[in-house]
């Protein structure tokens, strides 16, 4: 799992991103390309590629992710009305980037089922 990618030159601060959170295990910051008025990533700092790869040694990091997405709709206020945060793997779930990454989306009602 050697591959870098994009996320490992923004947890480097090697190109920019608007970091809305940072701990010693995950990074926060908002998508390039909003799907919603608020979308943001969560991403942990150890590259896991995709969802597959999610192990019994990395699962707390996967944990963490949800609990850093969770603290900030508390902060920026949107978690009373709700939001979605999704996983994309692979080919046929819309993956693009190969480091694992939850989509924070919120700021209105959300359709479902997403196509
Ligand atoms: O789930 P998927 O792999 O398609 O999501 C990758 C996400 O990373 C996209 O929503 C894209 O806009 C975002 N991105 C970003 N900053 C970059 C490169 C990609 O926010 N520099």
């Amino acid at each position: 799992m050697s591959e870098s990618t994009i996320f490992d030159k923004i947890i480097n601060k090697e190109i920019p991103a608007t970091i809305i959170y940072e701990d010693e295990l995950a990074l926060a910051f908002n998508d390039i390309n909003p799907q919603a008025p608020t979308h943001f990533l969560v991403i942990p700092k150890v590259r896991i590629a995709t969802m597959n790869d999610i192990n019994e040694q990395n699962s707390h990091l996967v944990g963490h992710l949800y609990v850093v997405a969770a603290k900030i709709a508390a902060e920026l206020g949107f978690a009373e009305d709700g939001y979605r945060a999704v996983m994309n793997c692979n080919q046929n779930g819309g993956q693009t980037v190969y480091h694992i990454h939850l989509h924070v989306l919120a700021g209105k009602p959300l359709g479902w089922p997403p196509y």
